[in-house]
Order: structure tokens, then sequence, then C-alpha cells
């Protein structure tokens, strides 16, 4: 059985990563890696579903332990995605999504070349600062940081391997969808078991 394919997905908050990972999900037979965070839950979110929201000291173990495939600080708490189940999965031959932070994505990218990085942009700062205000989760100070932050994020942008703007959520969707599915044909992964099947047919 051949390995699945690892996928990052990141963007400025704003841009629409939750929404469209949640289609992802109800569109591809994939597996979300549920990340680690020191953040405290916001009204609504679920422990071992949105996050494992867990203590500072925690975190620290698990660095300690190597149990993160990364991790990193973003605004002031930390997030890392927890190995064990992405490389299980992984070898299964399942497909897994990662939705992280541009510096989670370039270690991941770093560590781990043949994963596939999509970036996701909002169709402007001032369609971002709208939708930050309009979640009504943030403060204005943090709806600020956030929007600073996203100037650095896009910088990172050229190291990515694919970028689609989210101007209208089913493009973007169906955008997304179609570069995964892609990626499993690409000619660079797995021809060689293909090329053998060929030549033992003969
Ligand atoms: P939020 O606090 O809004 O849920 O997430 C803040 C940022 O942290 C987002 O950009 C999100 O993609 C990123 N993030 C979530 N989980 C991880 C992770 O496991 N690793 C890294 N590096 N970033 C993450």
């Amino acid at each position: 059985m051949g390995k699945g394919l690892l996928y990052v997905i990141s963007g400025p908050s704003g841009a629409g990563k939750g929404t469209i990972c949640k289609r992802i999900l109800e569109e591809l037979d994939i597996d979300l890696s549920i990340s680690m965070t020191t953040r405290k839950p916001r009204e609504g979110e679920v422990d071992g579903v949105n996050y494992y929201f867990v203590s500072r000291e925690e975190f620290q173990e698990r660095i300690e332990a190597d149990g993160f495939l990364e991790y990193a600080q973003v605004y002031e708490n930390f997030y890392g995605t927890p190995k064990q189940m992405v490389m299980e999965q992984l070898a299964k031959g399942r497909d897994v999504l990662l939705e992280i932070d541009t510096q989670g994505a370039l270690n991941v990218k770093k560590a781990y070349p043949e994963g596939v990085a999509i970036f996701l942009l909002p169709p402007s700062l001032e369609e971002l600062r709208k939708r930050l205000t309009g979640r009504g989760t943030e403060t204005p100070e943090a709806v600020e940081l956030r929007l600073s932050k996203t100037l650095n994020e896009i910088s990172c942008m050229t190291e990515y391997d694919y970028c689609v703007v989210n101007d209208d959520l089913d493009v973007a969707v169906s955008h997304v969808v179609s570069i995964m599915k892609a990626e499993h044909f690409k000619v660079s992964r797995g021809v060689h078991d293909l090329m053998k099947r060929y030549e033992e047919e003969r």
C-alpha cells in the first residue's frame, strides 16, 4: 500500500481556512490532524475536536519528548501538530490535512518535502478586516494584531506549492479540492510501482 499524502493549508486568519478545511473533509476521504494548543478554548470549541487544549507544562513536556511534527508560537500561545497520529495515518495510506500557520508549514516542508503546501489568501486586506471584526470573537486590538501579522505571512507565500484566493467560497473550495486530487496523479509519486506492474504483466 502506498503512503498517504500530507497536505498543509495556511494563510492569514480570516482567509477562510477553517471553513474551507471543513468543506474539504466533506468532499474528500482525508483525516484532519487535531493540533495541540496552550490557547484557552473559545466559546463553542470542544477539547479533542477543535484542538487538544493543554497547559504550557504539558506542551513543554511533549516538546521534550519529541512529540511534535512541528510547533510554533502564534501570537502569545503555542500550537503544535502531534506527530504520532499523522505518521501512523500516512503509513496506513491515509491522506492527512494540517491547518497550521506559516512558520509551522515551512517547518513541515523542510522536514517532509513531499508534503503539499497550499496558501489561502483573502481577496483584500479590507475584506479580511471585515471578516475578522464580523466574527465577534476578537477584541479590536487582537484584530489589529492579526492584520499586522498578515503581511508577514503573505511574504512566506513563495515557499508554498499552491496559492488560492478565497473570493467566493465555493470556487475556492473547488480549486483546493482539484489541487489535492491532482497531487495523487503526479508522475513523481509512485510511478515506479505502476511501471513494475506493466513490466510484470508482459
Ligand atoms: P486560532 O487561535 O485562531 O485557532 O489559530 C491561530 C493560528 O494558529 C492559525 O493561523 C492556525 O492555522 C495556527 N495553528 C493551529 N494549529 C497549529 C499547529 O498545530 N501548528 C502551527 N504551527 N500553527 C497552528
